[in-house]
C-alpha cells in the first residue's frame, strides 16, 4: 500500500502548497475558527497546520491516515460528483506516504490529546499528547523518499509564494475564520476573523495590501438573483508581482473564461486600457444555476445561463468603473 499511496500522492501532492491546501480544507471541514500555518524551508522542511476544530477521536486517528477511510464520501450524492472530486479520502494517507507526518488531536469530550506518527507509511500506535481542542498536522521532510519528485521543486521562495497565495485565497473566501501564516519563524500573514463590513475591509487590506484597498472601487450590485460585491481597482493601481485577481462564486475561488472576459470587457469599455485588472469579487447566486464541479483543480465553473451572468458582470463592473471616472 505504500507504493499505492505514493502513486496516489502524485495526484494530490504536487508541491508543498498542495499539502497546505489539503490540510486547510480539512481544518475548515472540521469547523475551525482559527488556523495557524507554520512553514519552514518553503514547506519542504516543515508544514505545520494547527486548528481549533472538532478534533479526531483517538480511535479514528489511524483511520484518518488510511485510504478511503473518509466518511465524507457518503455525503456525496452521485457518482459523477465523486468522479469529479477525484481522489477523496486519501489526502492524509498520500501526504503521509511522502513525508514524516505527525497527527495530534483532541476532541472536546476527552481530557487529553493523542498523537500518531507516520514515516513513509510506517505507522506507530497513538500515544497521549498534550493538545488543546483541535488538530495539529505536522509534515516534515516532504518527498524525502521520492527524490524524483523532490527534484521538481522550485526555490524555497517560489514554493513559499504558492503557499502564501493559497492561504490568501482561502482567507478571502472565509473571512469568518482567522488565518495566520509564518515562514521560517517570521509572521507573513495575520488575518483575523472579520464580521462587520469595516472589519472585512481591514481584512482585505491585510490580505491584498493597503494599496489595493486605497485604489479599489467598491462594487455592490444585485439583479435577477445575482449578487456581486467586492472591489475592482482603478488602473492607477498596478501590481508588479502576481496578478491580484480573485473571483469567488458562492464562496469558492474560480478562474473562469466567461468571468475573465466580462471583467476585461468592462475595463476596456471604460477606456482604461488596463490590461491587468485587479479585483476581489464575490458572486452569489442560487447554487442550482451553477455547476462548480466541472473541474475542481482548474477552478472552472459552468453557469446555466452564462449569457446573463456575463452581461450582469459586465454591467456591474462597467458601472463601478465609469462611476469613478465621472
Ligand atoms: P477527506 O478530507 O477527503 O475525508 P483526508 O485524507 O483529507 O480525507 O482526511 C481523512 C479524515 O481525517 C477526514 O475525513 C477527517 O475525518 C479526518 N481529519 C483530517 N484532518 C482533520 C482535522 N484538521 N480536523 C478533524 N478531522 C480531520
Ligand atoms: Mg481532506
Amino acid at each position: 500500500t505504500r507504493v499505492a499511496n505514493q502513486i496516489a500522492a502524485g495526484e494530490v501532492v504536487e508541491r508543498p502548497a498542495s499539502v497546505v491546501k489539503e490540510l486547510l480544507e480539512n481544518s475548515l471541514d472540521a469547523g475551525a475558527r482559527r488556523v495557524e500555518v507554520e512553514v519552514e524551508g518553503g514547506g519542504v522542511r516543515l508544514i505545520r497546520v494547527r486548528d481549533d476544530g472538532q478534533g479526531i477521536h483517538p480511535d479514528d486517528l489511524g483511520l484518518a491516515l488510511s485510504r478511503h477511510a473518509t466518511s465524507k464520501i457518503s455525503e456525496v450524492d452521485d457518482l459523477a460528483h465523486v468522479a469529479s472530486l477525484g481522489f477523496r479520502g486519501e489526502a492524509l494517507a498520500s501526504i503521509a506516504s511522502v513525508s514524516r507526518l505527525t497527527l495530534t488531536s483532541r476532541t472536546e469530550a476527552l481530557p487529553q490529546g493523542w498523537r500518531i506518527e507516520v514515516e513513509g507509511s510506517a505507522e506507530r500506535p497513538p500515544a497521549p499528547a498534550a493538545h488543546p481542542r483541535g488538530t495539529t498536522v505536522e509534515v516534515r521532510d516532504l518527498f524525502f523518499n521520492t527524490p524524483a519528485r523532490r527534484k521538481f521543486l522550485r526555490t524555497e521562495k517560489t514554493e513559499f509564494g504558492h503557499i502564501e497565495e493559497l492561504v490568501r485565497r482561502l482567507a478571502l473566501a472565509r473571512p469568518d475564520v482567522t488565518f495566520n501564516l509564518s515562514h521560517n519563524q517570521r509572521r507573513v500573514l495575520e488575518l483575523g476573523a472579520a464580521s462587520g463590513s469595516v472589519e472585512r475591509d481591514r481584512r482585505v487590506a491585510a490580505a491584498c495590501g493597503q494599496a489595493f484597498l486605497e485604489h479599489a472601487l467598491p462594487v455592490a450590485v444585485e439583479a435577477a438573483g445575482l449578487h456581486l460585491d467586492g472591489w475592482v481597482a482603478e488602473p492607477a493601481f498596478s501590481r508588479s508581482q502576481a496578478d491580484l485577481q480573485y473571483f469567488f462564486v458562492n464562496g469558492r475561488m474560480v478562474r473562469d473564461k466567461l468571468v475573465g472576459h466580462a471583467v476585461r470587457q468592462a475595463y476596456k469599455d471604460v477606456l482604461y486600457g488596463g490590461r491587468h485588472p485587479a479585483f476581489v469579487l464575490f458572486l452569489t447566486l442560487d447554487p442550482e444555476r451553477v455547476d462548480v464541479n466541472v473541474h475542481p483543480t482548474k477552478h472552472e465553473v459552468r453557469f446555466r445561463d452564462g449569457r446573463s451572468v456575463h452581461d450582469f458582470l459586465f454591467r456591474a463592473l462597467h458601472e463601478a468603473l465609469a462611476g469613478a471616472r465621472a
